[in-house]
């Protein structure tokens, strides 16, 4: 009988790596070395001899790079996240404090709602302050120092298909065409991964794309930072959808080299903190005094901008002739509004998700349908989270799911209680932060509590 989508997050939660490797297959090719392909890669190192990982970007060259453009924006790592990279690399959290990232336990962080403080939450999990750079450096350090991991720098250009499955990729090496034969294949290529064309040319079915226009624009600068350990290294400030505010909301993480990162996102035509003046402006004009501390400080280097068009998912799941040896993990399935951070959290399921599909043994000859069913959990789980708060905005005209009115009504109850209401706000940050199922929220006890909580406070 399949789990519930409660029991699928539970067990992804409580996964561990298995204490030896037992490999059931020969070489396995990631495609894509980024956060989404490393922690497949980890995975994989268990149970293939060799795992080859293939990205456009040279991975042996530190910090932040062309392929992955968004790296220069301010990235949370949930709690949830946190989880599965302990797991998978034990003593993540103590190397990356270690390498300058800061600690941020629940007390130390602050959110406000609408300029609100929310009420602290006692038991919260733990999260970690650190840039994007560092986060994907760490990782990339632990998988390409395990023996059976190689990294290569090649730009994958298709795949190689036999009757009833992939066979190994094609790749092109310094303008060189070449083929690599593999017994099994991630795609992690991230939100413009080829995948779905290549699939069709080879044949196969073709999956749906299903996306969300946000028109979503982020900026993020860094600022000196002369504290060693603030005492709130996270501060975010988010705007309910729907509020007559050009700033979606805005946050500042406290990160390695004595620096603070600070972001701010709108909206369609909306674009602030484009420059210079107005981002130093807007933090101390339209958000709480901590935003105006930090914008005191001297700004090291340009604003960076980026666009976010959509929300994007890939229904792989749904087809009906999908070819075995094959799997796709982290934004090449899906990948949401950024704002809600769930991206490497996200592609650190997926990759609980190939741990448990790999350890049942399975049949490699057959496509990976329990892998998919697994993943399909997660990424309905993140796509509701993300999706019902975008419907929520003046511009986003849809796809509404059924039973939109009542449960958008239900979610903003909630998220109003969330300011006063411990109970309410740990389990919405049990659910936001991906350690739970978007269900656990969605109780008749949750919800009577917020209703409370929002009759005595309102
Ligand atoms: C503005 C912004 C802010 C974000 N903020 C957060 C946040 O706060 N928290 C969070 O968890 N997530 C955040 N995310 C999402 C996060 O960046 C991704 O979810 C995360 O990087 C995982 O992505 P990925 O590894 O699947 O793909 P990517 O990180 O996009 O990497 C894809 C990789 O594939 C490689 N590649 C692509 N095509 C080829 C090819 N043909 N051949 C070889 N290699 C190829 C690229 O070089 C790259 O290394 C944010 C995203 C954006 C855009």
């Amino acid at each position: 009988m399949p789990l519930s989508p409660a029991r699928v997050f539970a067990t992804l939660n409580a996964a561990r790596p298995p204490d030896q490797a037992s490999p059931v297959m020969g070489k396995a090719v990631v495609l894509g070395g980024s956060v989404a392909g490393l922690l497949a890669a980890r995975v994989l190192s268990d149970y293939a001899e060799h795992v080859v990982v293939i990205d456009r970007d040279d991975l042996a060259v530190p910090g932040g790079r062309p392929g992955v453009p968004q790296g220069t924006q301010l990235h949370a790592l949930l709690p949830g996240g946190l989880i599965q990279f302990e797991q998978l690399f034990p003593g993540f959290r103590e190397q990356a404090l270690a390498q300058g990232a800061v600690e941020a336990p629940p007390e130390a962080r602050r959110s406000y709602l609408d300029g609100r403080l929310k009420v602290v939450v006692p038991d919260d999990a733990d999260s970690l302050s650190g840039s994007r750079p560092l986060l994907e450096g760490l990782i990339r350090q632990q998988v390409r120092r395990l023996s059976n991991v190689t990294t290569v720098t090649a730009r994958a250009t298709g795949l190689l298909f036999g009757d009833a499955g992939v066979t190994g990729v094609r790749c092109d090496v310094d303008g060189v065409p070449r083929a690599e034969q593999a017994e099994f294949v991630v795609d992690a290529m991230g939100r413009s991964s080829r995948l779905s064309e290549w699939l069709e040319q080879g044949g196969w079915d073709r999956p749906a794309t299903r996306r969300m226009t946000v028109h979503l624009n982020y900026a993020t600068a860094v600022f000196r930072r002369d504290e060693p350990q603030p005492t709130f290294p996270i501060v975010l400030a988010l705007h309910s959808p729907g509020r007559p505010a050009d700033v979606a909301g805005a946050a500042f993480f406290a990160i390695e080299n004595g620096r603070w990162m600070a972001m701010m996102a709108g909206y369609q035509d909306s674009r602030p903190g484009r420059t210079a003046d107005d981002f130093v402006r807007r933090l101390r004009e339209q958000f709480p005094p901590e935003f105006g501390e930090v914008a005191d400080n001297e700004m090291l280097g340009d604003v960076q901008t980026y666009r976010h068009a959509d929300s994007r998912r890939r229904d792989f799941n749904a087809l009906r002739r999908f070819p075995a040896r094959l799997v796709s993990v982290g934004d090449a399935v899906a990948s949401f509004n950024p704002v809600y951070g769930q991206g490497m959290t996200a592609a650190a399921l997926h990759a609980a998700c190939l741990s448990l599909y790999l350890r049942s043994r399975p049949d490699l000859d057959v496509p990976a349908r329990r892998f998919l069913d697994l993943q399909q959990v997660v990424v309905e789980a993140a796509w509701s989270t993300s999706t019902s708060a975008d419907l929520a905005l003046p511009h986003v005209d849809g796809p509404y799911p059924r039973g939109y009115r009542l449960s958008s009504w239900i979610s903003r109850q909630i998220l109003t209680a969330t300011v006063t209401d411990v109970r309410v706000a740990r389990r919405f940050n049990e659910v936001v932060s991906m350690r739970e199922h978007p269900s656990s929220l969605a109780t008749p006890g949750v919800i009577l509590a917020a209703l409370r909580a929002n009759r005595r406070h309102g």
